[in-house]
């Protein structure tokens, strides 16, 4: 006899599909929501709106991040 509680009866592929796509959904429409996707007027890819584009680096016309030269890597902890 099994001490933890089980299942009864296997679910079918569509049931759980079904509550998978519900998850899903919400989780997408929980994040388009509350961050509104926009195109960068820069370089017209699609971004985050209030949110430094990523393709390009810039933000309200100017630019933000020099994305042409990746960050200089740290070599050393300043204490
Ligand atoms: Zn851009």
């Amino acid at each position: 006899m099994a001490k933890h509680p089980t299942t009864k009866q296997k679910l079918s592929r569509s049931r759980v599909r079904s509550r998978y796509t519900t998850f899903a959904t919400n989780a997408r429409r929980k994040l388009t929501d509350s961050a509104p996707i926009v195109t960068c007027t820069q370089c017209k890819q699609p971004k985050v709106n209030h949110r430094i584009c990523p393709t390009c680096g810039y933000y309200r016309g100017k630019k933000v991040i020099n994305k042409a030269s990746p960050l200089d890597k740290v070599t050393k902890i300043k204490a």
